[in-house]
């Protein structure tokens, strides 16, 4: 169902200890914040136990995965299974970032057969979207973005993709860039994505997914973005390693 969220991906940073540091931070601060967004802090894989044991029965923020196998078990040296993730009790993981698909060669197929597995072991999939520069500069980044949703999330049943499925639509240019789309191109896009979800199941579908934006969001700009009827919340990088940022970037949700 339809919410507001922020999710702080913190990538591949911070030692055990920084990152206890941190979460036990977000809590003290997120604690005087009055709104109804839930928080999600996607941390490495080796911190989800020690920040979930931090966050104990914190109604408001739960931990997240940055990524997890399309294999159900076995000899695949690496990696981390969905169900090993349901096993430590993770609710939700990201799916399809840019850094992804951009390094280790995920592409939309494979991203519908970790969808697949995530939603087969009760995980909530943060699926992400968006177009790099050349693709935005050519004008064809909402085709683009589109297909990146047909092919990986398209097979769903509408009442699994309203009720288990987040979008983020983060355009690659304004990944780490400091460059942020305007609350109008990020408008745009979500209500592309919404369309484009009517067409293929039906409105209310289209109404009851949450869509997020990310791309550079920072405690200056997330309440301008997040104003925009079609954007439900945020993705969040760099400022999510940044307790206060971050924080101030929850407020900004009305
Ligand atoms: C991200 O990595 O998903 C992201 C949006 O990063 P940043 O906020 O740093 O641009």
């Amino acid at each position: 169902m339809r919410h507001k969220i922020v999710a702080g991906n913190w990538k591949m940073n911070k030692s055990l200890e920084e990152a206890k540091a941190l979460a036990s931070e977000i809590v003290r601060l997120v604690a005087d914040v009055n709104n109804k967004a839930k928080v999600v802090l996607c941390v490495p894989y080796p911190y989800l136990l020690p920040v979930k044991e931090l966050l104990s029965d914190n109604k408001k923020i739960q931990v997240a995965a940055q990524n997890c196998s399309e294999h159900e078990s076995g000899a695949y040296t690496g990696e981390v299974s969905a169900a090993m993730l349901k096993s430590m009790d993770v609710p939700y993981v990201i799916l399809g970032h840019s850094e992804r698909r951009q390094y280790f060669g995920e592409d939309g197929k494979l991203l519908a057969k970790k969808i697949d597995k995530a939603l087969e072991h009760h995980l909530s999939p943060i699926f992400c979207c968006g177009e790099p520069l050349e693709i935005r500069e050519k004008g064809t980044h909402e085709a683009l973005v589109k297909r990146q949703i047909e092919e990986s999330l398209f097979h769903l049943s509408g009442e699994i993709l309203e009720d288990r499925v987040i979008i983020a639509y983060e355009p690659v240019w304004a990944i780490g860039t400091g460059k942020t789309a305007t609350s109008q191109q990020a408008q745009d896009m979500h209500a592309v994505i919404r369309k484009h979800i009517v067409k293929k199941y039906s409105q209310s579908v289209a109404d009851n997914i949450s869509i997020l934006y990310g791309g550079s969001v920072g405690a200056a700009n997330a309440k301008e973005l997040f104003a925009s009827p079609d954007v439900d919340g945020g993705l969040v990088g760099g400022a999510s390693l940044k307790s206060k940022d971050f924080t101030e970037i929850i407020k900004a949700i009305a």
